[in-house]
């Protein structure tokens, strides 16, 4: 198990290489809109969906126009993002449950957000991180493989590795975790072949120790 002192150097070392995400970017986006992108970036490019949502958003900026329009229309402004029908219809269906029964507005609870159609606990998480500044810990399965990999939990599954995480981090890091662990991910540790000898995490890293002796 790493001490503190060992987590915050991983993330100080990764932050000066960690490329910005989308949630990052479009931080100052309403949040009803990064909710829509997080939920469309699941298993896409974040340089794939950043340019569909500036786009989109900009045609239909609020809750309403997005829930009036038609299904088709938004199966073929997310095409791109992949999986774009489910992703469309969650997109519709989620717009009309926040009109219907929040009001029009995003709740800034892990169980009300849970309840939203196609947001499941690392979208949850993510909103609640980045566009409510919530402690939150939002897994995916970078986080998840890196985490593992660098020897601070052992477990099966994304959920195994959030609980762990929150248990091992403590709050004011919680941010990081997502936030460096996912672009460290999509840029040099992947999933098959990570990339150890560009890596600036090595030296700390129990995957990385092992493969080099
Ligand atoms: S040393 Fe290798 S396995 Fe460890 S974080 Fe870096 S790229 Fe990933």
């Amino acid at each position: 198990m790493p001490s503190l002192n060992e987590m915050k150097t991983v993330f100080s070392l990764l932050e000066s290489t960690h490329p910005e995400t989308m949630l990052e970017e479009l931080g100052h986006y309403p949040v009803h809109q990064m909710l829509i992108m997080t939920l469309l970036s699941a298993r896409a490019k974040d340089s794939t969906v950043i340019p569909i949502v500036k786009e989109f958003f900009k045609k239909h900026p609020t809750i309403q126009e997005v829930a009036d329009l038609p299904i088709e229309y938004l199966e073929k402004a997310f095409f791109k993002c992949g999986f774009y029908r489910m992703k469309s219809k969650h997109v519709k269906l989620l717009c009309q449950k926040l009109l219907d029964e929040f009001n029009g507005t995003v709740p800034d609870t892990l169980e009300e957000l849970t309840s939203l159609p196609g947001v499941g606990r690392k979208t949850a998480n993510c909103i609640l991180a980045y566009a409510f500044g919530k402690p939150a810990i939002a897994v995916d399965i970078h986080v998840h493989r890196i985490a593992n990999r660098l020897g601070w939990i052992s477990t099966k599954n994304e959920k195994e590795s959030e609980f762990a995480l929150m248990d091992l981090v403590p709050k004011d890091q919680w941010i990081n975790v997502n936030r460096l662990l996912v672009g460290h991910g999509q840029s040099i540790c992947a999933p098959r072949k990570p990339d150890c000898d560009s890596c600036n995490i090595t030296e700390h890293c129990k995957y990385g120790r092992e493969k080099n002796v």
